[in-house]
């Protein structure tokens, strides 16, 4: 530990201290098994174009993000063509984007609807080019931005712009660019609301216009939002919305005989698209089976659509991801050498002024609040480890904050055992991961779940419910052999299922520590004290090295995605 601290800059609680190195220079350790980023080749290279609204690591809110930079890594390195069509954020940061450069201007057909007539426009859009984290990109955006809003202020959603129009927009700006351009795609990769009315436009306007090749993927992170849209706003497209309104295409049911009956884009995206994919098999599984499929589920049970819908488990990028590299941690580590991570524990408690104590699991929730992450849970997860003498470290924002913030700012204010950050820091971040003996995610409904993972890869135990892909992921202890189980799993959504769970695992983590103090306590033959520690150890210990040994990369979810736009792209 004495050689790992050298060089740490130890950080003064209460300071901001994620935001400075944690260290002087960085010392990654020997990676040995499970980091391999390696990919084969495939023999046949697809051009792949990916719509989206975001993309990390500088235009990312939650896993989407993660998810296109991930899967666009990786099919690159496969040796396929990839490209990211996304928006050109006011608030992305510049700086940050290699190579950006202006690529040409388009006139983009735009349209408003006035009197109950569609009148049309063109709007002047500039594209621009650039590599964000390894990543071609094409960025979009009006030409003249004093002249409109469109994806204008200091936050990718929620900011000052209007979302459906600027959407709207960017679907059509992508599939003018790619006609101006003269590109001809195997694939068009559509992620989430915000890009399905590109599936839309091209089978209905652009495949008329030469644009003939591509086949079009759709991936539904979440139908926890799916674009309601009016008809006449649909003509911010610079396309009619009206045929669109049949049942069999994109109209909301839910709508029919009000006035003015509405569209879906998610529901549109699902028709339009040659294959439907979603984040997780089990997720895919509620979705078809009506569960999680909100109203939708009349779509889905569609045989034509039902038929196209899949799952694949999403990846993490394990580069960016790394224990053993990552060079925003005071020490790296790995399964083979683990020492670095309880220093990394140590390091968070003293920055964020908690007790310095190794002993206690650090038990961390990395989220969005909103109500899919299971905030009633969070919060009985909060109380829980107060009174199991466990510390709970909180880092997330959105709409449900408010409650956090108060707790934050007055009853566990100055707790050194409880430490409540509502923000969003990707640096923080890291270091919560690395610090953590638990990572919680107890939510309501989880797609795929990208904190598990990424937490199972710094070393840390899930505690998760059992939904979509966390229960694809986590693999109770107490129902897998060793080897196989690599968390807790609880079905519930009460608290009473929750305390079982976690309840569970602060009792591993703790017993294995109490058997070794017991022993001391009891001066037995030391050699048997020493035996009775290591093999009770082992358990807590190897449960998190088996989690920092597993493969989480793209490779295998890669494959999929390849295998899946093969079977759909034209010769
Ligand atoms: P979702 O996409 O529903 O938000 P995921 O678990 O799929 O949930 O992905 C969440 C991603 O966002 C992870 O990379 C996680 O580390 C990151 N994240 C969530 N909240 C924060 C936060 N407050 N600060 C930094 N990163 C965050």
């Amino acid at each position: 530990m004495r050689q790992l601290e050298q060089g740490v800059a130890w950080p003064s609680p209460g300071t901001k201290f994620w935001e400075a190195p944690a260290r002087s220079s960085p010392m990654p350790v020997d990676v040995g098994g499970g980091s391999s980023s390696v990919q084969p080749r495939d023999s046949r290279s697809l051009d792949v174009v990916h719509f989206t609204a975001e993309l990390a690591p500088i235009a990312k809110v939650g896993g989407l993000g993660d998810v296109v930079h991930g899967l666009a890594r990786t099919c690159l390195a496969r040796g396929h063509n990839v490209t990211v069509i996304m928006p050109f954020y006011e608030c992305l940061p510049q700086d940050q984007i290699e190579g950006l450069g202006f690529d040409m201007d388009i006139e983009v057909p735009k349209g408003k609807s006035w009197d109950g007539e569609i009148q049309l426009t063109t709007l002047k859009t500039a594209v621009y080019r650039g590599v964000i984290g390894g990543v071609p990109v094409i960025l979009v955006r009006p030409a003249d931005w004093d002249a409109c809003n469109l994806f204008r202020g200091g936050r990718i959603y929620g900011g000052s712009y209007n979302e459906l129009e600027s959407y709207l927009y960017f679907c059509r700006a992508g599939l003018e660019y790619l006609r101006c351009s003269g590109q001809q795609p195997h694939i068009l990769h559509l992620h989430e609301w915000q890009t399905c009315a590109a599936a839309l436009l091209y089978w209905e306007v652009y495949s008329a216009l030469g644009l003939y090749r591509p086949r079009v993927v759709l991936t539904i992170h979440n139908l926890d939002n799916t674009g309601e849209c009016r008809q006449d706003e649909f003509a911010f497209t610079g396309i009619d919305g009206e045929q669109f309104a049949t049942i069999e295409r994109a109209l909301d049911e839910r709508t029919i005989g009000h006035n003015p009956e509405r569209l879906n884009l998610m529901k549109g995206g699902m028709v339009y698209s040659n294959a439907v994919t979603t984040v997780s098999p089990t997720y895919a599984k509620e979705v078809l089976s009506g569960m999680q499929a909100g109203w939708l589920r009349s779509t889905l049970m569609r045989p034509e659509v039902n038929s196209k819908v899949r799952g694949i488990l999403n990846g993490i990028d394990v580069e960016e991801w790394d224990p053993a590299r990552d060079e925003l941690l005071p020490a790296n580590f790995s399964a083979q050498f683990p020492d670095g991570k309880a220093l990394c524990k140590k390091y968070l408690q003293r920055g964020l002024g908690l007790d310095e104590s190794p002993d206690k699991p650090v038990v961390a929730v990395i989220t969005r609040l909103v109500p899919q992450k299971g905030i009633h849970l969070i919060k009985a997860a909060l109380f829980r480890c107060l009174d199991k003498g466990a510390q709970f470290v909180l880092l997330g924002s959105g709409h449900c904050d408010g409650e956090f913030k108060a707790m934050a700012e007055q009853q566990f204010k100055d707790h050194k055992d409880i430490r409540l950050l509502v923000m969003y820091s990707e640096s923080l971040a890291h270091q919560i991961y690395a610090a953590a003996d638990i990572i919680l995610v107890p939510s309501m409904f989880e797609p795929c779940g990208l904190t598990q993972m990424i937490g199972m890869r710094y070393g840390a135990v899930p505690v998760v419910r059992k939904t979509g892909g966390l229960a694809d992921t986590v693999r109770d202890v107490d129902s897998h052999a060793p080897g196989e189980a690599n968390g807790y799993t609880f079905d519930g959504t009460d608290e009473g299922s929750l305390h079982g769970a976690l309840d569970r695992a602060l009792t591993h983590f703790k017993e294995q520590r109490a058997s070794w103090s017991e022993f001391c306590a009891t001066n037995m033959n030391p050699r048997l004290a020493l035996t009775h520690f290591k093999e009770q150890r082992a358990s807590w210990t190897e449960l998190s090295a088996t989690n920092m040994n597993t493969e989480l990369s793209w490779s295998r979810s890669s494959a999929d995605y390849v295998a899946l736009y093969n079977s759909i792209a034209m010769p």
